[in-house]
């Protein structure tokens, strides 16, 4: 680690005379429990609509090299509201039983409604009834008459 004339830590790399940026040669080093630190890696985050921890901290990784930083970035996005919104589970309630009237053993047909049909066009449109249907609300069963 090197502080150079911009008055920033720099890491100094074996890839110094590779040709490259100075930000890809030299990355600065930034302290993990800075505000505005934080506030870059969220920026960071929402930019790149909202990715997963690798890919921020390796956005992050080009030109800066922060002290802990895949445990920040680890930090800052498990705080983020719009991500927790699609990690949590979805809530499970044990079913409740069913009430004695839907358990009782009957005949087909004999707790029944009727249903006034009216018109009904059959397909192809060639006829038409008028009717009542009646369901058995049991078995749900289908019985009609016209
Ligand atoms: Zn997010």
């Amino acid at each position: 680690m090197k502080l150079l004339e911009d008055i920033l830590y720099h890491i100094v790399t074996r890839l110094t005379y590779s040709g490259d940026t100075d930000m890809l040669t030299s990355p600065i080093v930034l302290p993990n429990n800075e505000p505005l630190i934080l506030q870059l890696i969220e920026d960071t985050h929402r930019i790149n609509c909202h990715a997963g921890a690798q890919f921020t901290f390796n956005k992050l990784r080009e030109g800066n090299c922060i002290i802990q930083g895949r445990r920040t970035v680890n930090r800052v996005i498990r705080k983020c509201v719009i991500c927790r919104r699609f990690q949590v589970k979805a809530m499970e309630c044990d079913p409740s039983p069913l009430p004695a009237a839907r358990i009782e053993t009957k005949q087909s047909f004999e707790t029944t409604g009727v249903n006034l049909a009216g018109r009904s066009h059959l397909k192809g449109g060639k006829k038409s009834l008028d009717g009542n249907i009646h369901l058995c609300s049991f078995q749900r069963g289908i019985s009609g008459h016209c």
